[in-house]
């Protein structure tokens, strides 16, 4: 039963991905779980706590295990194996006990020190691997003194479907989230650019960002509603506002199953110019929501994430099989591979960067692929090798010169000569193309077009570079203007150089999926638009009724 109104809490922030959602809140509290020092006579006692705690924990690894192998990856899954053989490790348990018989202190300050002593020696270690193995102790021993202080309750489970809520996720923790068991995210910062919430927008799953600090833990098991078209989460909602949201629910449906009706037509302006209409991905488990909605080709596969699953590098074979299985999912349509795109808010603990004051002015994706030939061939490799099998193009990303796309290219024809002396197919003429998402690359599109097949303006980002607006920060949020004059006139440029070139372009930016622009940006003469899969059926209806000439 609903309590009454006056119980209602009403947090307004913005939504990411529409539709209304009804249902239970998972808050994941990612804070350190505060440990005291308690003297602890009974040292048996605090020995049983932390065997019944181990029981406990390895449950939940297990059962993590399980999860990502089968969703994931054995890659990704290792992770939790590793983590389930450091429960049992011999030096780690006496360095427990001894704490607890010797001290004579609590379980959990006991585990904390342990915790603390093993992560300090591990990242002090020269061998990568074992380096690697420090954020492991922290996590486990994070694990366990939730499992010792009941902070591991059922609440906290992925089970059943549940209203995600935190404080913010990063990118990886949303990929890597069960999209079968979230009805909606919602998080009390970040901002609608951010990539969780372009994740949020491809996976299709109502969001909403940036309702403020007092969406909190507190909330964990409550029942809410999430109107992620308004951006708004209703915790504890009264009769009368289920009611409305129910009606409003109906009203999204019967807009849906107009739109529906655009499958299988092709996409074409009201005079006829036919424009390729894409979508963008984050991983392969999203070439269902593109077939679904019948995208016509993949305009940007966010390669990086495959980068950002596991704790290691991913190697040749395993990207060769995620291009593979979508080239060969989209049946010759045009799938584009962004070569990765790490850096800023989207970290990959498997390349050991150093922290940054500026991440995202720092060393982010084609400057960490230029530095690192060996990283950057072992995609290209993998991507050469996956263009037998479909229709495949590459993008590099953050491109500021022409020197940087000549040296990358450079590496494209070391690679060709490699797999063409060892006799492996690959497609000769696959097309190369650049991302045009820094106001350098804007500027010089027309010495950059000489060099490349395509252009696929980022407006995620030549928005936060051109306006010098941090995209990740939500209180930058009405000062980001995504239709600002000089990006409308940078877009136009554009388009206009690459056109002079001969070269096609298209748009893979956030703009793209705003049903506002549509019109303008098909009148500026764009060539193809990629957009989140949920919004392909709605930009088709849009260009369609759109006039390219007048
Ligand atoms: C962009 O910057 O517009 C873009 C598509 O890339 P990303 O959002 O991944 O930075
Ligand atoms: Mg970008």
């Amino acid at each position: 039963m609903w309590k009454e109104a006056a119980f209602m809490i009403k947090l307004k922030g913005s939504g990411v991905c529409s539709g209304i959602v009804i249902g239970k809140i998972t808050y994941i509290d990612r804070s350190a779980p505060e440990v005291r020092m308690l003297r602890s006579e009974d040292s048996d006692a605090e020995l049983q706590r932390v065997e019944k705690a181990k029981v406990t924990a390895l449950a939940q690894l297990t059962e993590l295990y399980e999860k990502t192998l089968e969703e994931v990856g054995s890659e990704s899954a290792e992770i939790f194996n590793i983590q389930r053989m450091m429960l049992n490790d011999r030096d780690y348990n006496n360095a427990v006990k001894n704490i607890i018989v010797g001290d004579k202190v609590n379980a959990e300050y006991a585990v904390a020190v342990a915790g603390d002593n093993f992560e300090m020696m591990l990242s002090s270690m020269q061998d990568d691997y074992m380096r690697a193995r420090s954020a492991d102790v922290r996590d486990l021993s994070d694990r366990l003194i939730r499992c010792l202080n009941g902070k591991a309750q059922e609440d906290n489970s992925f089970a059943g479907k549940r209203i995600i809520c935190a404080f913010d996720l990063t990118p990886s923790e949303t990929v890597q989230m069960d999209r079968s068991n979230v009805l909606a995210m919602v998080t009390a910062v970040g901002s609608s650019v951010s990539h969780a919430a372009i994740l949020a927008r491809t996976m299709g799953i109502p969001a909403v960002v940036g309702v403020g600090r007092k969406l909190s833990a507190d909330y964990n098991g409550e029942m809410a509603a999430v109107d992620g078209t308004d951006g708004v989460i209703y915790i504890d909602p009264d009769e009368k506002t289920l009611a409305e949201l129910e009606a409003k629910h109906k009203e999204e449906l019967k807009h849906r199953e107009v739109v529906k009706k655009l499958k299988g037509r092709s996409t074409a302006t009201r005079d006829g110019r036919k424009i390729n209409l894409y979508a963008n991905i984050s991983g392969v488990s999203d070439v269902e929501a593109v077939i679904a909605n019948d995208a016509e080709g993949i305009g940007l596969f966010r390669s990086e994430f495959l980068y950002m699953a596991g704790k290691d590098l991913p190697s040749e074979e395993t990207q060769f099989a995620a291009y593979k299985k979508v080239a060969e999912a989209m049946g010759g349509k045009r799938v584009i591979v962004r070569t990765m795109d790490i850096g800023a808010d989207k970290q990959a603990d498997c390349l050991g960067l150093e922290p940054e004051e500026n991440p995202a002015m720092g060393y982010r994706a084609i400057r960490i692929c230029l530095n690192n030939k060996d990283i950057f061939k072992t995609q290209l490799r993998a991507l050469y090798r996956a263009s037998a099998y479909g229709k495949l193009a590459i993008m590099f990303p953050m491109i500021i010169s022409a020197g940087e796309i000549r040296t990358a290219k450079y590496f494209v024809e070391e690679v060709k000569a490699e797999l063409r002396a060892e006799g492996i197919p690959f497609d000769e003429d696959m097309e190369i193309g650049i991302m045009i998402e820094t106001p350098a690359a804007a500027v010089i599109s027309d010495t950059l077009a000489k060099e490349v097949d395509f252009f696929s303006i980022g407006t995620n980002d030549l928005t936060q570079y051109t306006l010098a607006i941090d995209r990740q920060n939500p209180v930058l949020g009405e000062f980001y203007d995504p239709y600002h004059p000089a990006l409308k006139r940078m877009i136009k440029e554009v388009i206009d150089n690459a056109h002079a070139a001969g070269i096609w372009v298209g748009l893979c930016g956030e703009l793209g999926s705003d049903p506002n622009m549509t019109d303008w940006l098909i009148k500026a003469g764009i060539d193809e638009i990629s957009v989140s899969p949920s919004m392909v059926l709605e930009i088709r209806g849009r260009i369609s009724e759109t006039e390219a000439s007048s």
